[in-house]
């Protein structure tokens, strides 16, 4: 193992700082165990050894995070090593006979440009590589005073959300799904933040930030405990079981004991698993197979369904389709939005719900705001539909008088 970075920046030399984030290794650590997350480091630590001259410094920061030290950089030299490091972590890695997939993130900021002290360069590259991270695996970034500004409204927001379930502040609504006769088939989760300090935030803003702070698995076992809890009055409200999806963040999915609560909640509220779905996105495989499946599986035996959500948007591996056990896709908006006049997307669309079809997949499409598009999707064999034509996502009593009121058909 190499030795902890020695982070001395030597005066007047130049020098470029690379902060490496293993994005994985908290999840090793808590599915393979701690042992296989120290034998992934050891293996990373080998692979940089082999980066380091009389320029280049290689250190372990700790945790999964490695510094590299380029004294007198040259852009093109930074970015020929940011892309040797990446294929370096590209090879799989090898624990217990399983291989493993150990993307990483690069944060870099230049001494004497954007600080003048070590701790300020190390401060930089954390937000840097935080940056970084937004866009997925093996990717890098330079700092810059935007970053840091941006920075410092996450954390912001960050201790706001922390004080968010607390005090109240997050609320769970409900978005009806209907079929293509426009019969109430279920209804989807979908949190809403209402900050006594910023107002209404949108969850495309405050979810990822849960997301790389852990906030998310309290936010996510609180949105759970919720949707079951409304789902299992709707029976008494109106008459029906209906179920209920509720979307799971990759870390959320992988958290220890994620199945256990799920399962554990639904017998709370007396709820069976198909009253309720859990929706994942393609970024759940987008850092490895490895040790996937049995999440899924274990998922899968409490008798809860699975759905694609956003398919089209990442990877749109008919692989992951293909051999997990799915039961529903849906189609994203921004596809849906260009229904029916645009062929790109009509051609797309008709595509994937026939190949979901051909899977056994039941085939919800989100975002439909016109009947022209409702009807496109029926015409194609689309089984339900989401969206603004139906009802937005509404606050549960609303759900319920919704419910009471609508008889919703689109023929
Ligand atoms: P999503 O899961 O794809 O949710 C669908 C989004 O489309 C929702 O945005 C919904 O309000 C919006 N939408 C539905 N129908 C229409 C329509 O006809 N027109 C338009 N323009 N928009 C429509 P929302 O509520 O802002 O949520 C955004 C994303 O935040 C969600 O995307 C989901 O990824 C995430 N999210 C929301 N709630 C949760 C949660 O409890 N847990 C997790 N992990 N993520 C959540
Ligand atoms: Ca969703
Ligand atoms: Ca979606």
């Amino acid at each position: 193992m190499l030795a902890q970075a020695d982070l001395k920046v030597t005066e007047k030399v130049p020098v470029a700082m690379l902060l490496i984030d293993m994005l994985n290794i908290k999840r090793i650590n808590d599915t393979l165990g701690v042992a296989a997350g120290d034998e992934i480091i050891r293996q990373a630590a080998d692979r940089l050894d082999a980066f380091t001259s009389p320029e280049l410094t290689v250190g372990h920061l700790g945790g999964g995070e490695f510094l590299i030290l380029v004294e007198s950089p040259r852009k093109t030299h930074l970015d020929r090593l940011v892309q040797e490091l990446n294929s370096a972590f590209k090879r799989v890695f090898q624990i217990n006979g399983q291989n493993v997939h150990q993307p990483i993130s690069i944060g870099i900021s230049l001494y004497p440009e954007d600080a003048h002290s070590s701790q300020q360069l190390l401060s930089n590259s954390h937000t840097a590589v935080t940056y970084a991270k937004r866009n997925g695996s093996y990717s890098h970034a330079f700092y810059s005073e935007r970053y840091s500004q941006d920075a410092q409204d996450s954390l912001y927001l960050e201790s706001l959300l922390l004080q968010a379930i607390p005090t109240n502040e997050l609320k769970v609504f409900f978005q009806p799904k209907v079929d293509v006769m426009g019969n109430f088939r279920g209804a989807e989760a979908l949190v809403r933040w209402n900050s006594a300090e910023l107002g209404n935030v949108p969850p495309g803003r405050f979810i990822p930030i849960a997301e790389q702070s852990d906030i998310i698995l309290d936010i996510g076992r609180w949105v759970i405990e919720q949707s079951c809890a409304h789902a299992s009055r709707w029976k008494e409200e109106v008459g029906r079981n209906y179920s209920v999806s509720i979307n799971i963040s990759p870390k959320q999915f992988y958290e220890e004991g994620i199945v256990e609560f799920i399962d554990q909640t639904m017998q709370k509220y007396g709820l069976v698993g198909s009253q309720v779905e859990i929706e994942v996105t393609e970024g759940l495989f987008m850092e490895g197979e490895g040790f996937i499946r049995q999440k899924i599986e274990d998922m899968k035996a409490v008798g809860v369904s699975l759905a694609m959500d956003d398919f089209g948007t990442g990877y749109s591996s008919l692989q992951y389709l293909r051999s997990y056990p799915f039961d529903t896709l849906k189609v994203d908006r921004s596809f849906v939005m260009g229904l029916p006049n645009s062929e790109g997307d009509a051609n797309l669309v008709r595509a994937i719900i026939k190949m979901g079809k051909a899977l056994g997949l039941k085939i919800v499409a989100e975002g439909v705001e016109s009947l022209e598009q409702a009807e496109f999707l029926r015409s194609e064999g689309c089984d339900l539909i989401q969206g603004y034509l139906f009802g937005k996502p509404m606050p549960p009593e609303e759900l319920v008088e919704w419910l009471k009121l609508n008889l919703v058909r689109i023929d």
